[in-house]
Order: structure tokens, then sequence, then C-alpha cells
């Protein structure tokens, strides 16, 4: 896995000496007890760090890229840990900087409805905080109880609600970012609308870790909606469920969310949790409206009237947050009840666009088929965005193999259907050797020489994105 560009030099006692003056001897991990939290994410493989430095301060960071230039080891930037390309782990080794100690908001406001935010804070730590002021920040990655806001803007992560409010990087007004030689440089602003020099904000949002490290970000913020409404209904079959989505825009309601699983999903929270679903349904819907009281409700009745006149049935519309919470608790169930079907989850994220959801979920079925594996379709029908899982035993080298070929057959449909092979987890190196599916020659090259030009000695997250 190493790229043979860096050395192993961060843990030479001199380099240590140098970074211990830097953030404090208190702030340096070396002891392999003490680094093994930071060797691994979501993917749960394992590199071991030589060091993990705990800084709080732009400055420090600096410091630190501009020593590991000098002695040419690599450096990676962590948030809270849980991507799922592998973007955090440090594959070359060297040193992974840990954003743990950067989670202060410093600045909630109002009147220009933005927050100003260290990078170590979680997603749900910003959401409540700025729900306090009657505020809302919608991007809603489903671990956002653990990722950061540097991991989302640096994943560009989007969740449920991007059927309606956008991903993160609609959010981000402006970034203070460390460049990978050691250079503090201030993106964007406070203001909405900006259009000095280049989009360095936008090169930022979703460059996994490789073209600086962010110490700061503003947040663009709305008003938080008044309330939410829930509709859920079953359906004999995919493709009915999925022609409700464009459905509902027609009938000029814009969901928050619509969330689809399809009949393996279905029997495996049913047959874990016994919701007292239709077993033999093809297909479940989740769709969700905001906004005010009065409007929910008339949304929400809409809703209703789409799915029933789409085929859906066991129509179900909840009056309260209780019975709404409810309705969701299917969809929380689902990533644990998919476990009994292996101990090895091939977790993509392909994204179409929605109207060819049905398309992409037959061809995918028809892939599990060739390549004899399990296969658990759901996810984000608002979008395109849908979550393929084959399933297998970690132990099975065979079945393994056969996943994978799955996956690569899956990336080609996803691309063949006019989407690509992520929507949200990003390439880090889990995806890199596919990157060239979705992207052409020029488009890498030209990726490449934006990385070269800011990151000239291959410092900062060598091993991702481009093997
Ligand atoms: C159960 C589960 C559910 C998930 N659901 C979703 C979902 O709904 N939507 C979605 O988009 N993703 C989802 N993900 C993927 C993941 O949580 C997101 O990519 C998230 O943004 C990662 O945040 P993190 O703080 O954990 O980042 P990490 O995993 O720590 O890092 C991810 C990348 O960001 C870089 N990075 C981290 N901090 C910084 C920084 N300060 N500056 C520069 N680069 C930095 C790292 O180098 C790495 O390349 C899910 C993952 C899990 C495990």
């Amino acid at each position: 896995m190493r790229t043979g560009r860096t050395t192993t030099t961060a843990s030479a006692p001199d380099v240590l000496a140098r970074v211990r003056e830097i953030v404090g001897a208190e702030n340096v991990l070396v002891d392999a007890d003490k680094v093994e939290p930071y060797a691994q994410d979501a993917v749960k493989e394992k590199f071991p760090p030589e060091a993990v430095v705990l800084p709080q301060t732009a400055e420090e960071i600096a410091a630190i890229m501009r020593l590991a230039n000098e002695r040419l080891f690599p450096v990676t930037a962590r948030g809270g840990g849980v991507g799922y390309s592998g973007g955090a782990v440090p594959v070359d080794g060297g040193i992974v900087i840990g954003t743990d100690r950067m989670n202060q908001i410093r600045e909630i406001n109002v009147n220009d409805s933005y927050v100003v935010t260290e990078p170590g804070v979680t997603t749900y730590a910003l959401q409540q905080a700025v729900e306090e002021h009657g505020l809302f920040y919608p991007p809603d990655p489903a671990s956002y109880k653990n990722s950061y806001i540097g991991g989302n803007i640096a994943e560009n992560a989007g969740g449920m609600r991007s059927a309606k409010y956008g991903v993160t990087k609609h959010y981000v007004l402006g970034l203070e970012v460390v460049t990978p030689t050691g250079e503090i440089m201030r993106t964007g602003g406070r203001v909405s609308k900006n259009v000095v020099g280049f989009d360095l904000t936008g090169l930022i949002c979703g460059s996994e870790g490789m073209l600086g490290i962010i110490t700061e970000a503003t947040l663009k913020l709305l008003p938080l909606p008044e309330a939410t409404r829930t509709v859920r209904a079953t359906f004999k079959t995919m493709t009915e469920a999925c022609a409700c989505v464009p459905r509902f825009n027609r009938a000029r309601v814009v969901p928050v969310a619509i969330e689809v699983l399809d009949r393996n999903s279905i029997r495996a929270v049913e047959t874990e949790y016994a919701f007292g679903l239709d077993a033999d349904a093809g297909a479940l819907l989740l769709v969700a409206v905001d906004g005010h009281v009065a409007e929910v409700e008339r949304a929400a009745q809409i809703v209703e009237q789409v799915v029933r006149e789409g085929g859906g049935y066991d129509v179900l519309r909840a009056a309260t947050r209780e019975d709404e919470e409810k309705l969701w608790d299917v969809r929380r169930a689902l990533s644990p009840a998919i476990k009994r079907f292996g101990t090895m989850k091939f977790n993509e994220d392909v994204v179409v666009p929605r109207s060819r959801v049905p398309e992409l979920i037959e061809r995918v079925e028809e892939i599990g088929r060739e390549f004899d594996t399990f296969v658990v379709n759901f996810g984000h029908a608002g979008d395109g965005n849908i979550h393929v899982n084959f399933m297998c035993d970690r132990d099975d080298r065979d079945a393994m193999q056969r996943a994978r070929a799955a996956v690569r057959a899956t990336f080609a449909i996803a691309v063949a259907l006019g989407g690509t092979i992520s929507g949200e987890h990003g390439i880090g190196y889990v995806k890199a050797p596919y990157i060239d599916m979705a992207l052409d020659a020029a488009t890498i090259a030209a990726m490449k020489r934006i990385k070269h030009a800011l990151d000239p000695n291959g410092i900062l997250n060598p091993g991702k994105m481009f093997v």
C-alpha cells in the first residue's frame, strides 16, 4: 500500500521532540494502545500511525506541516473516524492529526444566520447548539452523533435531508485551512454571495483531507422548521414505490426525506424486530415533509394521496412526534438487522438520476444472482443515492471474491445509468482502484495537477484516491 514518496521519519526521536515542543508532550501519543483507536475508520482495516498528535490551533498544525515537509513524513487528518472509505487511516504510516481537541463553537450569529466552528465539533452537537437559537443546520449524515464537521466538509457528507436541502458543500460559506506546505489560508467568508478569486472553499469541500486541513468553518444556517410529518407506505414492487418520487414534486411538494427499502431489507427488519410489516412486500417508502404546522399537514395529505394512487398500501400518516419516530424505527433498525446475512458487508453508495433507481435495483439484483451474492438495497430514493449491500462471510474467500466482482459490476451499472460510484462515502483508498470507472483521464490528470501544486512533496494523506 505504501506509495514510497514519503519516509517513516515521523517516529525519529528528534522529530518527536520537535512535535512535542509544538503541541506539548501530553498531546503526542506513541504507545501502541494509545494510537490503536486512530488506526482504523468504519472500514475496519488497521493501519496504525507512528504517532497521533492532538493540536488545538491552526498555528500548531501549520508548524507540524512545515516539519513534515522538511523531514518528508506523511500526515493524515482525522475527524470522528467514522468514514466509510478509509480516508482517515494512515496507509503510508506517519502522523495522524486528530482534531478531537478543536471542539469549540466560536460564534452563532442569529441575524446573519451562520455559525463559526472548529472542525472537531460533532455534527449532532452543532445541530443541537444552533437549534437552541431557532436555527437549522440541515446536513445529516446517519453517522451524525460521531462524525465531526471537519470530516463532513472533507467528505462533502450528505444525508436523508439532502432530497430537499442538499449536501454539506451547500452550507459552507468560508474556511480556515492549513495548506499541505504549512501556510494558513482563509477561503470564502461570512457572506452567501462572494465571487472574489477562485472558489477554494468549493475545492476543499470533498477533497478528502488531501488538499489541506480545515481548522475553522463558517456554515450557513436556515430557520428551524416548525414541524415535520411522515408518511409510510408499502408497495408490491420497487418500481411502483420509486415511481412516486417525481410525482411528489409534480404535486408541488418537496419532501425533506424519501427513503426506500427493498424486499430483503423488509424481511430483515421484520425477522429481527417484528414491526408487523408485510413480509412479502417488494418495497417500503418513508416520506417526511417539514415546514409550518398548517403547511406540513397539507403536504402530508398530498403525499398520502400520491402514494395511494401509486399503488401504496398499509399507508400510515403519523399524527404525533411519537408516532413519527415509530415509523422511522424501521429505517433505523435496518443496519443492525442486515448483519444476520453475513459477517462482511460491502456497503456501497452508488448514485443515479432518481428516475433510474428502479432500473439500478433490477440490475443489481441480477448481479447478485450472477455472482451468487446476497444483496440488500435501501437508501435515499429522493436523490437517487442507494446503499447496495453485498453480504457474505468474511472467512469465505471465494464468497469475498464474488462480492468484490459484484461491487465492480454495480459501479459499471451506476455509471452506465448516468450516475457515479459514490454519492456519500468518498473514494479514500477503498474505492481508489475504481476511480477511472467514474472519471475520464483528463479529469483525473487535472485533479492530480491540483494535488501536486498544493502538496509538491505528497505529504498530506498519501495513498488515497489516485493509487
Ligand atoms: C453508520 C454510518 C453511517 C453513515 N452515514 C452517512 C450518511 O448518511 N451520509 C454520508 O455522507 N456519510 C455517511 N457515513 C460516512 C461518514 O460518516 C462521513 O463521511 C463523515 O463525514 C465522516 O466524518 P468523520 O469526522 O468521521 O471523518 P473521518 O472518517 O475522520 O475522516 C474522513 C476524511 O476527512 C478527512 N478529514 C477529517 N477531518 C479533517 C479536517 N479537519 N480537515 C481536512 N480533512 C479532514 C480525513 O483525512 C479523511 O480523508 C456514514 C458512516 C457510518 C459508519
